[in-house]
């Protein structure tokens, strides 16, 4: 059996500084410790903790496998010490996303989003990790369409022999459980009617066709499907494989050269125009947002991340370029024309996300009041 290596990406929002704004640092390094203790004992060969608005992101590699229960509990136990801490703090919203007790070997379920691909290593192994906060997990669904389907913004699927055939997109119906694959170009038609749905279906994997080649995976967790009330926006992660027959490094990054609307926002409530930022900047203030986004560029490298010289892992902070900045003026634009409308559909959520906000609260009480025409 050749040597694989998987890449776990879990992020939790387990408490943050004023409001819903950002993971203050005592969290980070809870997170920052604990890793550092797991690499010592060898369960994973790197790590790289950040964070994106209130979300506390584990990004994890190791030789273990998918869905393994001791990385898995890793994450948990790092979770829910950090909220022990945040409730110490009394920070905001402490362990918000940890919505059971006890751990039972898969952290799926329980609050926490994960993303996670077990590789085979190729020659050289370009990785773009993306981590989104105010939003939910079908945010993906618009650039993963446009990198892995659309011509006009791959120029691989075109010009490279080695997409010929297309790519195979794993769809999941949040609301029924179930999921579907379907091949484009092919269905390209049919994977559109279904993902322009983002609140129910949601691109959960990528294969190249021709060869089932893992290439892209993003969490599907919805909270408020879990918990059965709203509690909290998804805030999605995703995982992407690029180049030697995948999308270039450039053709992943290339959707977000303009911003587009995502469900999220003030109190998961909102339509939100999505903003591309580097870490300095993945805070969400106006609103609680807006929307951030976050890309991280890294390789793959004998069962771990490619190190520099005095052993980190080498990061490459993707969207902190000039590059976006019509992207995020894009955002703010479409922002102020948006919240000018206050709490006027389509600036606010469908009646049917409502139900898992407290609004349903508000109309029940004049329920009485109503007579017949
Ligand atoms: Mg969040």
């Amino acid at each position: 059996m050749p040597k694989k290596t998987t890449i776990s990406l879990i992020k939790c929002d387990v408490g943050s500084l004023a409001g819903h704004h950002v993971v203050p640092k005592p969290l980070l390094d809870v997170g920052e410790k604990n890793l550092k203790v797991a690499k010592e004992n060898g369960l994973i060969n790197s790590y790289y903790v950040f964070n994106v608005g209130d979300d506390l992101q584990l990004l994890m590699v190791h030789e273990k496998g998918e869905s393994n229960s001791e990385i898995h509990q890793l994450a948990w136990n790092t979770f829910q010490e950090a909220a022990n801490k945040a409730m110490k703090l009394k920070l905001y919203g402490a362990g918000q996303d940890l919505l059971k007790n006890a751990f039972s070997g898969n952290i799926r379920g329980l609050g926490p989003g994960v993303a996670e691909m077990e590789i085979e290593e190729r020659k050289s192994d370009p990785i773009v990790v993306f981590a989104a906060d105010k939003t939910s997990a079908g945010s993906f669904n618009l650039p993963l369409f446009r990198i892995f389907a659309d011509p006009m913004n791959t120029a691989g699927l075109i010009i490279d022999p080695e997409m010929a055939g297309g790519f195979k997109f794993e769809v999941v119906d949040a609301q029924e459980g179930k999921k579907v694959v379907l091949k484009c170009p092919e269905e390209m038609y049919e994977l559109i009617a279904l993902i322009g749905t983002v609140e129910r279906y949601i691109v959960s994997r990528v294969w190249r066709a021709r060869d089932d080649l893992l290439c892209a995976s993003s969490s599907v967790t919805r909270l408020s499907l879990i918990a059965g009330k709203y509690v909290g926006k998804d805030d999605p992660v995703m995982i992407v494989r690029g180049q030697h027959g995948l999308p270039a490094v450039g053709e992943i990054l290339a959707p977000f050269m303009h911003s587009y609307l995502v469900a999220g926002w003030m109190r998961g409530s909102h339509w939100g125009p999505i903003m591309p930022v580097g870490l300095k900047d993945a805070r969400c203030t106006l609103f609680d947002g807006p929307p951030r986004m976050v890309a991280l560029g890294l390789q793959i490298s004998n069962g771990g991340i490619a190190c520099d010289d005095e052993g980190k892992p080498m990061i490459a902070d993707l969207f902190a370029d000039p590059a976006f900045d019509l992207s995020r003026k894009e955002t703010l634009k479409c922002a102020s024309m948006l919240r000018r409308m206050g709490e006027f559909e389509p600036a606010r959520l469908s009646v049917e996300s409502m139900e898992y906000t407290t609004l349903p609260q508000v109309i029940a009480k004049l329920k009485e009041r109503f007579q017949p025409i």
